[in-house]
């Protein structure tokens, strides 16, 4: 694997048009994240935190504004380079885990592994069972994803986003339907693989606690009366 480049935007604004108008869904000053560094995005709801992952991840194109990602503007590639950009450099986490529920936790990571390999070198994923026993998981190999509670059902989600070892690491408030001594592990191993694989990771969160496991708070403004990011720290 490479190592990571940095994330930089410039200003971005999203608009989606609807039958009573246009809504300004994100309007975000110029954003940098080192590559290999931890970011928080925080900010109301309705603030734009799920569209700019989307921009971020090549799901949607911006309005306004470019993302590059290691030098390549994702939001200037065609849809099959965007598609292989994710699968090769990008892992995602969502709130819900959106674990494949006929499959069990080892066929979910095997089939990531799978989809990934059409895109990346043959030896750059982790070793599944390796990666389950370094999150807790091994004894759980076999189970389908209705058999865990909702922080083991996480931390499946987190191995899937890692197994083939991404530069970059988006999450949408992972831990937002857990319970807090739940949120704390599914955070904490997040932060430590990202860590290990030198991933950057971008995590949306509403939790001060949560965010506070990483290096830097953004907040996402609501755009209606102000526009653009304020760093925290
Ligand atoms: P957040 O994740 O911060 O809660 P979102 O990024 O989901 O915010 O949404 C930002 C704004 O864009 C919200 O006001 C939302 O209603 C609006 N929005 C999101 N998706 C669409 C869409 N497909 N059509 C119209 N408005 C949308
Ligand atoms: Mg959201």
């Amino acid at each position: 694997m490479s190592a990571p480049g940095p994330i930089v935007t410039t200003d971005l604004a999203v608009d989606y048009r609807t039958k009573t108008g246009t809504v300004r869904a994100l309007d975000c000053s110029a954003l940098r994240v080192e590559g290999g560094a931890s970011v928080a995005i925080m900010g109301p709801s309705g603030s734009g935190k799920s569209t700019l992952l989307g921009l971020l991840a090549g799901l949607a194109l911006p309005t306004e504004g470019a993302v590059t990602i290691g030098g390549e503007t994702i939001s200037a590639l065609p849809e099959p380079e965007r598609v292989s950009f994710r699968r090769r450099a990008l892992g995602m986490v969502y709130q819900a885990d959106n674990l494949l529920p006929h499959l069990t936790v080892e066929e979910n990571l095997g089939l990531q592994l799978a989809i990934c390999r059409r895109e990346t070198a043959p030896d750059q994923g982790i070793d599944p069972d390796a990666l389950l026993r370094r999150l807790g998981l091994a004894r759980l190999a076999q189970r389908l994803p209705d058999q865990l509670s909702g922080g083991e059902r996480q931390r499946v989600a987190v191995a899937r986003a890692v197994i083939h070892r991404p530069v970059v690491i988006l999450a949408d408030e992972p831990t937002g339907a857990l319970d807090a001594a739940s949120a704390k592990l599914v955070i904490g191993l997040l932060v430590e693989v990202h860590q290990e694989i030198g991933a950057t990771l971008v995590l949306v969160t509403h939790d001060p606690q949560i965010a506070s496991y990483l290096a830097r708070i953004v907040h996402l403004e609501r755009h209606e009366k102000t526009s653009g990011t304020t760093d925290a720290r």
